[in-house]
């Protein structure tokens, strides 16, 4: 097989040269001409069966050109057979939920997780009732009617790793879904460990530029054909512009991805010497790979790090606040970098007493790299830090 540096470039790109294109075409067409009913028809019953198209695309709803590109696309870089793109990672994440539920309706799900993975499956909204386990009791939570676990790996916020193999052989027959949206498919491919489904908030490393919300989910031909069913019936698509972008996002993808873990690496490194910080959260560092994941399941350790500073939410806030060059922003996998707090903001919706438990401290703080210099962003991020626990006084270093 093709590298995937080489995948990057050139998926979705098969069929330029017979339509005399170089750059994709943007179909922005909401409905087609139908000038033979009985054709149209057919066409109409093949994609509301979840057929990946059908001669004629009949309403934007239910097919459009541009966002089946991108999806071959990017099914090609995570060695899956299919994928189907959302209008968000929740819109992926709701209509993986909703085309699971005709196997049961109870759910395993391995904390920590993205806040709102956590709110979607702890609401009720979708009418699924879940049990949240670490990852050694997914097989003890198992019970006749469950019809997916879930896990994040690396997990946000706090960098966890899960093994994907090991949660795979305790689900036995039980779908597993990971949330790949940290690795991206330059670092993990899930399915190549026995995963069915893997989810990606596009939104993040995927689109990479802070433009487009979005979500994919790539997985074998007969769930992605359940989930486009789901995908018309719910209408929770994407935009052709989302994907026309996120397509021309994809061959710079691996560069993108080993250039920010380059700096995520010395960086994480210079923060966990740091006298003003306490911890720091990055699967490079060994104690935070106790299994040996990274370099088996994961080809390297990504651009995330978690860190909690000296101080409590304190000096947290300030260094928000001192940051010049870095965003004070949540999302992630920009080609900036972004820092956010996650008590305060993307997992807020989490009660406080999970976050407790997983460690989400009122003085963690989370850093997206960018594609900056090191030492642009190791000026900024220590002068915050020093300027923080400065303006905060010496009190609030011994204070929790
Ligand atoms: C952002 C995020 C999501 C949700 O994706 P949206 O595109 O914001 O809907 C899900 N999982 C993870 C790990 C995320 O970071």
């Amino acid at each position: 097989m093709l590298s995937i540096e080489t995948r990057s470039v050139h998926a979705g790109r098969e069929a330029f040269s017979e339509l005399g294109v170089h750059a994709p075409p943007i179909d922005l067409s909401t409905t087609y001409p139908l000038n033979d009913l009985a054709e149209a028809t057919s066409s109409l019953d093949a994609l509301a069966e979840g057929r990946r198209q059908a001669d004629n695309p009949i309403y934007a709803r239910l097919h459009n050109p541009t966002v089946a590109r991108f999806e071959r696309a990017f099914a090609s870089l995570e060695q899956a057979g299919d994928a189907v793109a959302f209008g968000s990672g929740m819109a992926a994440l709701t209509a993986c939920l909703l085309a699971a539920r005709s196997r049961g309706r109870h759910v395993v799900g391995i904390r920590p997780a993205y806040g709102g993975t956590d709110h979607l499956l702890s609401s009720g909204l979708v009418d699924v009732e879940t049990t949240w386990v670490r990852p050694d009791a997914v097989r003890a939570a198992l019970r006749p009617e469950t019809a997916l676990v879930v896990l994040e790996t690396p997990a946000n916020p706090t960098l966890e790793l899960v093994s994907i193999a090991d949660i795979v052989a305790q689900a036995g027959e039980v779908p597993v879904l990971v949330d790949s949206t940290f690795a991206t498919p330059v670092l993990q491919r899930p399915l190549l460990h026995g995963a069915t489904l893997v989810l990606h908030s596009a939104t993040k490393f995927i689109g990479g530029h802070g433009d487009v919300l979005a979500g994919v989910v790539a997985t074998g031909e007969r769930w992605a054909t359940e989930l486009r069913k789901v995908r018309l019936a719910t209408g929770g698509i994407l935009h052709p512009l989302g994907a026309y972008l996120l397509h021309r996002g994809l061959p710079t993808l691996p560069l993108r991805v080993k250039r920010a873990q380059r700096t995520a690496r010395l960086l994480a490194g210079r923060l966990a010497r740091h006298r003003f910080v306490r911890r720091v959260a990055y699967p490079g560092l060994e104690a935070c790979d106790p299994n040996g994941l990274v370099g088996t399941q994961m080809e390297g350790p990504g651009s995330m790090i978690t860190f909690e500073v000296d101080g409590g939410y304190d000096v947290a806030a300030t260094v928000l606040k001192e940051v010049r060059l870095i965003t004070p922003a949540v999302s992630l996998g920009s080609v900036d970098t972004l820092i956010e707090h996650p008590a305060g903001l993307t997992h807020r919706i989490v009660p406080e007493t999970v976050l407790r438990d997983q460690g989400i401290s009122p003085g963690l703080l989370r850093l997206s790299i960018g594609l900056e210099s090191a030492s642009d962003l190791w000026l900024d991020l220590s002068t915050a830090l020093r300027r923080a626990v400065r303006l905060c006084g010496t009190a609030a270093r011994i204070a929790t």
